[in-house]
């Protein structure tokens, strides 16, 4: 059994990502040829909004978001501390500072009232915040309601890192809607992935749009080689964005088939382990299902899960504030739900081709070497 199954995504469409790769050779246009904006054109037609701007990854998705606010040193950028590291680097990287925000242990993103605490505190130290990243961990959209309006408050900016959330929804808005901006992956293991590394940002606003645009392409102005402010070379290969164009096609399809897997799994489960809680109104894109074991040492439950030919992961296994690179941030509040999520989070093979009996054994195996401490408080 496959944890993230590529391979029976490609031989679904293997011909017609051939005959797009075949496309992009012959045409030749390999930086920003005609499939990039066609790319584009559906991913903004697919999230509701006005600007898709692809790039070459989900970090430099995040880092151009960042760079289009003018964010540097002296400000102050908000992240859940569990995450992936990438969101913590880029505010790094633009020579801000990061402040980590405690979690919610029921749907692993950014706690609205840990926050708010966080930018009182980092207030009374004379900082500067600037702006947001909520994670969509997992696939699970933030707390949008809640962020939008302590943002509004306290004149933040909301980018949303929404590497794994493409295809979530909340309220009613698809990922892409929900910040000013939002940076998402197209990673190959992400649920929209591309066959290396890729990304793109979503935003509504016409000046944003055009800055990221610039910034992707060296700080470009309207002439070539006038170039208006500091860039990237940031931009998505065309072959990349012609393979994406056919896996969109299939997109909702795969969304579907692992909404029914997510389902069965919190049925069947539900009573041996934590399983994963979806607020009303909300749809996550699962890129991970993950469940939280705390009865039982969660090693000993994975080394069980791999006899029976079970692939399971850990995400993550250690928050970002205790990792080395990151061990002087200042940390404001407390951050124990991260360091209690890290120890107990297990992530379940879920993709949008397993079968049933992959899922069954996925299931009985959990069933199994969960019972002896769960069963008994359970049923
Ligand atoms: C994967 C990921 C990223 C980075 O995306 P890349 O395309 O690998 O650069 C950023 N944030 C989160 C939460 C991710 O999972």
């Amino acid at each position: 059994m496959e944890f993230i199954d590529l391979k029976s995504q490609q031989k679904k469409i293997r011909k017609k990502i051939e005959i797009r790769i075949k496309n992009v050779l012959d045409h030749g246009q390999y930086i920003m040829g005609p499939e990039v904006f066609e790319l584009e054109e559906k991913l903004a037609e697919y999230c509701d909004v006005k600007h898709a701007i692809t790039c070459s990854s989900g970090t430099d998705a995040l880092l151009l978001g960042l760079m289009a606010k003018n964010v540097g040193p002296g400000d102050v950028i908000f992240i859940p501390s569990f995450t992936f590291v990438a969101t913590a680097e880029v505010v790094s990287l633009v020579g801000a500072t990061p402040i980590f925000v405690d979690v919610l242990d029921d749907t692993f993103n950014i706690n609205p009232q840990n926050l708010l605490e966080a930018i009182t505190k980092v207030r009374q130290d004379g900082l500067n915040p600037r702006g947001i990243i909520p994670v969509d961990l997992f696939g699970l959209p933030s707390d949008y309601d809640a962020l939008n309006l302590i943002a509004c408050q306290h004149d933040l900016f909301i980018l949303s890192d929404s590497a794994q959330g493409f295809g979530s929804i909340y309220k009613g808005k698809k990922s892409g809607k929900n910040g000013l901006m939002t940076a998402t992956s197209f990673f190959p293991a992400k649920p929209l992935g591309c066959y290396g590394d890729g990304g793109a940002i979503f935003t509504d606003d016409d000046d944003l749009a055009e800055i990221i645009k610039s910034l992707r392409f060296h700080g470009k102005g309207t002439h070539k080689y006038d170039n208006v402010r500091i860039g990237l070379n940031a931009r998505l290969d065309t072959i990349q964005a012609a393979i994406l164009l056919e896996k969109l096609k299939v997109f909702d399809t795969e969304l579907a088939h692992k909404e029914l897997v997510a389902s069965k799994y919190t049925e069947a489960l539900k009573n041996f382990c934590i399983t994963p809680h979806i607020p009303n109104g909300l749809k996550s894109s699962w890129a991970q299902y993950t469940i939280k074991i705390t009865e039982t040492d969660r090693d000993s439950v994975k080394n069980y899960l791999k006899e029976c030919g079970v692939p399971s992961n850990v995400y993550y296994p250690l928050p970002l504030h205790l990792q080395s690179g990151y061990k002087k941030t200042t940390l404001p509040t407390s951050l124990c739900k991260s360091e209690f999520l890290a120890s107990c989070v297990l992530s379940l093979p879920i993709n949008g081709y397993i079968n049933e009996n992959d899922c069954q054994l996925v299931i009985e195996s959990l069933r199994n070497c969960l019972t002896q401490s769960y069963h008994k408080d359970a049923v």
